[in-house]
């Protein structure tokens, strides 16, 4: 399979951690119904190419995600592994099963803007946090690690620009809580290089280490990638990122949602950025994927070396 030429800058990371989001985020955005066994076949192929952190699934209520309604069973049916790999918890309800299963890493998922808390939480953007408080808390004396996601961070489909200052102050309150991680969605994906590299600074002037951020990145407008790249040069070295460009985008009538895998996989491999990931079995697995939910993948990666793959 084709390869990039590899050419290091001497500025940039040795190794990046690449937090894939396929099974989660992808899935409870596309709008086939996948069965368990094939969720964890997926996921089984993942961590075969290498990937060492997979959201598995959310134990979001059915009623609003009825895609992931089979989360206890999914991670039954992945055994003992499961419980390295985390799930998103939107609630107390959630984290009780949670720690039935035997979690041990989960995260919640907040928003930088009044209109998306009214509407995914229904709650106002105050009271979001005064929601996951006790779950957090509760987590956090279990011994569990919560990652904090922080979603419209470059742009809102309903209040359009949202001020940067806005967000460094919904991204602290989440830390503050004990998040160790906060990902910094572009949920709508209408960020652009300029924007990722001032909202990280201005992270950075209110004192939270770049090393508690990740991107997450979605390629509506075509900038995943280069915002990923301005990320990266910024210092931040986790990336969330979908196999196969799983998971169009919700909040905007497009086809191309979360920053495929593979694409960031191909640049990072250009960079000589170590991931751990096997790009070709993960082209594998992402052609296998879209014969099951019977559509091509959106990713450029995949679509270019796809035809080379026997999956
Ligand atoms: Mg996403």
């Amino acid at each position: 399979m084709r390869q990039p030429q590899q050419v290091r800058r001497d500025h940039l990371p040795d190794r990046v951690r690449i937090w894939e989001v396929g099974p989660r985020d992808g899935l409870q955005n596309e709008q086939a119904l996948v069965p368990t066994e094939v969720k964890a076949e997926f996921i089984g192929r993942l961590v075969a190419a290498g990937h060492t952190t997979v959201e598995a699934t959310s134990f979001v209520h059915p009623r609003w995600v009825p895609q992931l309604a089979d989360a206890a069973e999914l991670l039954r049916l992945l055994g003992d592994s499961a419980t390295a790999m985390p799930v998103l918890v939107p609630n107390e309800r959630g984290l009780d099963r949670a720690l039935e299963l035997g979690m041990r890493h989960i995260a919640v998922f907040a928003s930088a803007t009044e209109t998306f808390a009214q509407r995914n939480l229904n709650r106002s953007l105050d009271d979001q946090f005064a929601m996951f408080e006790p779950t957090v808390r509760r987590a956090l004396g279990e011994g569990l690690d919560v990652r904090g996601y922080l979603s419209m961070c470059f742009g809102d489909p309903w209040e359009g620009e949202v001020p940067i200052g806005q967000v460094v102050e919904a991204g602290r309150r989440l830390l503050d809580l004990g998040c160790w991680q906060l990902s910094l969605g572009d949920t709508i994906g209408v960020g652009t290089p300029g924007h990722v590299t001032e909202l990280v600074a201005a992270f950075g002037a209110a004192g939270v280490p770049v090393d508690r951020l990740a991107v997450h990145f979605h390629d509506t407008y075509g900038q995943a990638l280069a915002n990923a790249y301005a990320a990266l040069e910024c210092g931040v070295t986790t990336f969330d990122a979908s196999a196969g460009g799983l998971g169009g985008c919700p909040y905007a009538e497009s086809a191309t949602g979360n920053l495929a895998t593979e694409d960031l996989v191909w640049m990072l491999d250009g960079l000589g950025i170590g991931t751990g990931v096997d790009l070709e079995r993960l082209v594998e697995t992402s052609v296998w994927m879209a014969r099951q939910l019977g559509r091509p993948s959106p990713s450029r990666v995949v679509q270019a070396l796809g035809a080379q793959s026997d999956a």
